[in-house]
């Protein structure tokens, strides 16, 4: 018995027959860029996420840096971001010619250490990206005091958090969110794939435009643009998982449930706020045996990850920043400490409980 990190192929298997037909249906329609999957996808998911427009876009890290481009952030801004996050939201901010600065993660939740940005912040500064790594939310009253006060844009990374909740409302909260539809997140795509959704209509006209060349017309271009279109077959198939997703979400509940009741008080667990609803893309536990703990859990069959093994100031590609270690202790530690322990929605309960008693058996 081998226990992946997540399961592409067992998800695939329990919706074969549809994927299918919708992969037949795209083919002889012949319709593969935009089309109706493309459009009933964007509105679908809009809705599922309580917010009023969703743009398809081919990549996670497209949207971001789609939607930076797009709110004017350019050479000479500043973005602000945790230090614990996947290399593609700096890479957006870097792309646009802008700055990114880290801030350093709470030792509670993971997520930007919200008391600690403040100091991050001058006359350059135009948006925060708050990252909700893992499927936890971060703290968004915040975020909006913050945006308020010092006028600043919030881009939401949503990559790992599609349906995670923050006082009863799913991501983005304040209107602006990135998603990747990548094969291992939570709504995973058949290759890449990725959505901005946002509450501004002319916000999205500008993505729109930009994401196709500018285009007007056929042949006739208004503004700067690239080629950033999500394709009608990824959107197919995105739709029919789509209806999926929250019985998975709540499958995922259940296994981090189990965990949390087996490894609390043994284990330091990501916490989630009281009314928060955490859609688990990543279960993390933390040891200060960390390596250990994996080479043990392998030799049982159980696969586990590191998200992220290096925190983004000690990344050579940022070496210009001039970061130094030491400069985010918390970040450093986690990125010493974190394991992503398996889960993934058709993960039966058993080997949720197996897996808890060996991670236990280590300690
Ligand atoms: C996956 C991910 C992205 C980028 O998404 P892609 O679709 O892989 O380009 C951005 N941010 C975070 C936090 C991610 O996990």
């Amino acid at each position: 018995m081998n226990i992946p990190l997540m399961d592409l192929r067992a998800q695939h298997d329990s919706l074969e027959k549809e994927i299918n037909e919708v992969i037949r249906e795209v083919i002889s329609e012949a319709a593969f860029i935009g089309g109706r999957h493309l459009n009933e996808f964007e509105e679908a998911f809009a809705k599922f996420c309580g917010s009023e427009f969703c743009v398809g876009i081919d990549s996670g890290t497209a949207a971001l840096y789609v939607v930076l481009k797009n709110l004017g952030i350019g050479a000479g801004d500043e973005v602000i971001m945790p230090v614990n996050t996947f290399i593609a939201t700096p890479n957006a901010v870097r792309m646009c010619g802008a700055k990114p600065v880290f801030v350093d993660v709470s030792e509670r939740d993971y997520l930007i250490d919200t008391s600690l940005i403040e100091d991050k912040i001058n006359a350059n500064t135009k948006a925060i990206i708050p990252v909700h790594l893992y499927g936890g939310v971060c703290d968004m009253e915040k975020m909006k005091e913050l945006s308020d006060k010092y006028g600043l844009k919030i881009i939401e990374d949503c990559a790992q958090a599609h349906g995670s909740e923050f006082m009863g409302k799913r991501v983005p909260i304040l209107g602006i969110g990135c998603f990747s539809f990548f094969p291992a997140k939570n709504l995973g795509a058949y290759g890449d794939g990725g959505a901005i959704v946002c509450d501004d209509p002319e916000l999205v006209k500008k993505c729109r435009m930009f994401i196709n060349h500018g285009r007007t017309e056929k042949y006739l271009h208004e503004t700067e643009g690239f080629n950033f279109r999500m394709d009608n077959l990824q959107a197919a198939i995105l739709n029919v998982k789509l209806k999926k997703l929250e019985e998975w979400i709540k499958k995922k509940n259940e296994i981090a449930e189990i965990y949390s009741h087996k490894l609390k008080g043994k284990f330091r667990l990501q916490e989630n706020r009281e009314g928060d609803k955490n859609s688990y893309h990543l279960f993390v536990i933390r040891s200060d045996k960390r390596d250990g703990l994996g080479k043990f859990l392998e030799a049982s069959s159980i696969s586990s990850g590191i998200h992220y093994p290096v925190p983004l100031h000690l990344q050579p590609t940022f070496r210009y920043l001039e970061y130094e270690e030491g400069d985010f202790p918390i970040g450093e530690m986690l990125s010493k400490e974190i394991l992503s322990i398996p889960i993934y929605p058709e993960l039966e309960m058993e080997k949720a409980e197996f897996i808890s008693s060996k991670v236990l058996e280590f300690e």
